[in-house]
């Protein structure tokens, strides 16, 4: 190949996460990998934009050749388009973002900062991918070695378009150790909440936890992220975001002229 493969990394758990760099790393084996993560914890903040001109961007140093790191004073979306077109001038051919201390999984998804900072490879035709690590919390110590693994060969097969890449691939990857792991599964997203938000009773402050039970119990069905991870899978969800509720539209447009002339009479007609 002529030119190195651009490789773009953010996470929302903050440039300090050990995940990020285990992916900026993974990711330097293949090409230029360019991290810009934010400054601080960002978890759960989903497609937020700061939309700010004072957004601050500090170089990081990093000991990994081939991997130039910034911590940027926003969210995870921020880092990718101020990484994509600040730092990099569009230069980019893949965009990665994890590994998450935790899964993304189900509808938690959509305001997950991880899976969400993607999108702004989507909608440029930029292969994207998020991978998380389902952890519980309870493990002695974490290993990023799957996870780094299937990303860095994912995001080989992505840039030389053996796997499809037009749509976001949601990877989740079984906090367990490598042995028990027993494949790679391609999943649909479970349509319910992974990760239970809970509002702690102390202080009134939002805090959240993850959802201890089994997928069985949670009646979680089979062939989604959150049964495969569960049954010790590799899940592999693409993800095509689209937000029009086609089933809806006979019935709210039948409704049109009746809302039409309401409108019409309060508008022009001037009553109370
Ligand atoms: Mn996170």
């Amino acid at each position: 190949m002529g030119t190195q493969v651009k490789i773009l990394v953010t996470n929302d758990d903050g440039i300090d996460s050990p995940g990020v760099w285990a992916l900026a790393e993974a990711m330097s084996r293949i090409g230029e990998t360019l991290l810009v993560a934010p400054d601080t914890q960002r978890s759960g903040s989903g497609t937020s934009v700061s939309m700010r001109s004072d957004t601050s961007i500090m170089e990081v140093p990093s000991a990994t050749q081939g991997i130039h790191a910034y911590a940027v004073g926003g969210t995870p979306t921020d880092c990718v388009i101020v990484g994509l077109w600040r730092l990099a001038q569009g230069d980019i051919d893949l965009i990665v973002s994890g590994i998450n201390l935790g899964g993304n999984m189900g509808t938690d998804i959509l305001y997950s900062g991880t899976v969400m900072a993607t999108l702004q490879g989507f909608y440029r035709q930029i292969p994207s991918m998020a991978v998380s690590l389902a952890i519980n919390g309870l493990e002695p110590q974490l290993s990023f070695d799957v996870a780094s693994k299937v990303a860095e060969l994912l995001a080989l097969n992505m840039t030389n378009g053996a796997v499809p890449s037009h749509a976001i691939l949601n990877v989740n990857v079984p906090s367990i150790p490598s042995e028990l792991v027993r494949g790679i599964a391609v999943t649909t997203a479970a349509s319910r909440s992974y990760v239970r938000l809970v509002a702690s009773q102390q202080d009134g402050r939002l805090g959240h936890s993850w959802s201890p039970q089994a997928a069985a119990e949670l009646g979680i069905h089979e062939g989604t992220d959150i049964w495969a991870v569960s049954e010790g899978w590799i899940s592999l969800t693409p993800l095509r975001p689209a937000v029009t509720d086609h089933d809806s539209i006979p019935a709210l447009a039948e409704h049109v002229p009746t809302l039409q002339s309401d409108l019409q009479r309060a508008v022009l007609g001037g009553t109370d």
